[in-house]
C-alpha cells in the first residue's frame, strides 16, 4: 500500500487548513479552511465573496491546492471536521474543483450552507450529512469515520480513515473536556480501541502544544463567567465572545436568568451560528432570548435597551475588535450606547495576529475613553494542551505523526513532547510545509 500525506494548508500557520490523504488510488481531502486574518489584513474585510479565486490564492486566504493537479481525479471524498471558518470557510470556493461528495456533521453542514448562501453560490458537489460517530465507505479498501470530540463548537469530529494497513487519525481541532456543556464527553474507550487495532498515522493540531497543562473544561468558563458577572456593579453589562461557541452562549443565557436579566444577542454572526444550531434542533434560544442579526434593527433595539439597561445582558459580536462588528460600532458612536456605568466583558482570547491585536487595542481604548469598564480573558481554550496531547498519544500509539495547525515554534514544542514517547523527527514524526507531500511505502 502507498500512503501519501499531502500538506496543503494550515501547516506552519493557524488558518486555511487543508490536508489530503492518498491511499493508493483513493484520495480524501480533509477540511477546506479560510485564513480570515489574511483577508482582514489585505483590507478585503470578511467578505471573500467578491474576491477572485486567483487573488485569494495570492494573499494566502485559501489553501493553495493548485499543485494537486496530478491526483485531482483520485479525490473520492471531501471531509470537513468541524464548522470553524479555518476548516470549513473555503468549501464553497474550492470544493467545486473536485468531482467528489462532501461529508460533514449536521451542524458543520448548516454553517457551510449559510456561507455558500452569503456568497450567493450553490455548491455543485453532492452533500452528505453524517451523524456523529458513524462511518461511510469511500472505496473497496477505504472507510471514513466521524468520531465525536470536544472542542469549542458543536459536533466537532476526529476523522478516522480506515485503510488496509491501519487507521489514519486526523485530530484538528480537539481537547479532552470531561464536563462538556453541549454534547458528550470524549469516548476514550473508542480511542483506546483504535490504538489497539493499529493507528498508522496521526495528523494532529498544535495550537496550544507549548502550554504545559491540561486544557480546561468549558464548565470552568461557565463558572468564571458566573463569578465575574455576579460581581459586576454597573447597570450596563455587555459580553462579547465567539459567535460559533454555542455552549458558551448557552451558559450566558443561564447566567443572565440567574442575574434576573434578559439575554439579548446582537450581531450578524451571532444570528447565523445560533440559527445553524436551532435548525438542527441542538438548542432553542429563540424562546428564551432576544436575537437580532439584521443591522437595520440595531439602533432601535440598542436605544430601547440603553434606557432599561439593568434588565438586560447584552451579548454582541466584536471580541477581536473587528471593524464593523456591533461592539466596534457602539464604541465609535455609530450605534447608540452610553458606556458610562457599563462593564464590557471579553469572554475570549485575542487570536495572536497583528491585525487583531491592533484592532482590539483600539476598541478597548475607545470604550475606556467613553467611561466604560473592561474585564478581559474570561475564557478557556478549545484546544489541546500538552496533557491532552500526551493522553491522545498514549491511547492511539500511532506509528507516524504529522503535527499541523501551528507555527514552527508550536510544532517544535509538540515534537519535544513526543520525544518522551520515543518518536524521532524525520524517522516517524514529520514536519511538512504547505505544498509538501510525504509518501510512505507500506
Ligand atoms: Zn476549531
Amino acid at each position: 500500500m502507498e500512503l501519501e500525506i499531502i500538506a496543503i494548508g494550515g501547516y506552519d500557520e493557524i488558518g486555511a487548513n487543508m490536508t489530503a490523504v492518498r491511499v493508493d488510488n483513493t484520495t480524501i481531502i480533509i477540511d477546506m479552511g479560510l485564513h480570515v486574518d489574511k483577508i482582514v489584513s489585505f483590507g478585503e474585510r470578511e467578505n471573500v465573496n467578491n474576491i477572485p479565486i486567483q487573488r485569494l490564492y495570492e494573499i494566502e486566504a485559501v489553501p493553495d491546492d493548485r499543485f494537486l493537479a496530478d491526483i485531482r481525479d483520485t479525490v473520492k471524498a471531501i471531509v470537513i471536521s468541524h464548522a470553524h471558518l479555518d476548516h470549513v470557510g473555503a468549501v464553497h470556493i474550492l470544493a467545486p474543483k473536485y468531482n467528489a461528495p462532501i461529508y460533514a456533521t449536521p451542524y458543520t453542514m448548516e454553517v457551510m450552507k449559510s456561507l455558500a448562501e452569503d456568497a450567493g453560490v450553490v455548491i455543485p458537489n453532492t452533500i452528505k450529512k453524517i451523524s456523529p460517530n458513524s462511518k461511510i465507505k469511500i472505496s473497496r479498501d477505504v472507510e471514513v469515520e466521524f468520531i465525536s470530540i470536544t472542542h469549542s463548537i458543536p459536533q466537532a469530529a476526529l476523522i478516522n480513515i480506515k485503510t488496509p494497513k491501519g487507521y489514519i487519525v486526523y485530530a484538528c481541532d480537539y481537547k479532552f473536556d470531561n464536563f462538556p456543556l453541549l454534547g458528550k464527553r470524549p469516548d476514550y474507550n473508542k480511542l483506546k480501541q483504535l490504538g489497539e487495532e493499529g493507528v498508522l498515522a496521526l495528523i494532529v493540531e498544535t495550537t496550544r502544544a507549548e502550554e504545559e497543562s491540561k486544557s480546561q473544561s468549558e464548565i470552568i468558563a461557565k463558572y468564571m463567567l458566573y463569578d465575574v458577572l455576579s460581581s459586576v456593579e454597573t447597570s450596563g453589562i455587555i459580553v462579547t465572545t465567539f459567535a460559533s461557541h454555542i455552549a458558551r452562549l448557552k451558559s450566558l443565557i443561564e447566567i443572565a436568568y440567574e442575574l434576573d436579566r434578559k439575554p439579548v444577542f446582537i450581531g450578524r454572526s451571532m444570528g447565523k451560528y445560533i440559527k445553524a444550531a436551532e435548525n438542527i434542533g441542538l438548542v432553542n434560544f429563540e424562546n428564551v432570548a432576544e436575537i437580532y442579526s439584521n443591522a437595520r434593527d440595531y439602533p432601535r433595539v440598542l436605544g430601547r435597551i440603553d434606557r432599561e439597561r439593568e434588565k438586560y445582558l447584552l451579548i454582541v459580536t466584536g471580541h477581536q475588535g473587528e471593524p464593523g462588528s456591533v461592539l466596534d460600532r457602539m464604541a465609535k458612536d455609530q450605534l447608540p450606547w452610553d458606556f458610562k456605568d457599563t462593564t464590557v466583558i471579553f469572554a475570549n482570547n485575542v487570536i495572536p495576529y497583528p491585525i487583531n491585536e491592533a484592532n482590539r487595542k483600539l476598541l478597548e481604548e475607545r470604550i475606556k475613553r467613553k467611561g466604560g469598564h473592561i474585564i478581559k480573558d474570561v475564557h478557556v481554550s478549545g484546544h489541546a494542551k500538552v496533557e491532552d496531547h500526551r493522553m491522545l498519544l498514549r491511547m492511539l500509539k500511532p506509528e507516524y505523526i504529522f503535527p499541523t495547525h501551528g507555527s514552527m515554534v508550536k510544532r517544535a514544542a509538540y515534537i519535544e513532547m513526543a520525544e518522551d514517547f520515543n518518536y524521532q523527527l524525520g524517522e516517524d514524526i514529520f514536519l511538512l510545509q504547505n505544498g509538501q507531500r510525504k509518501i510512505l511505502d507500506l
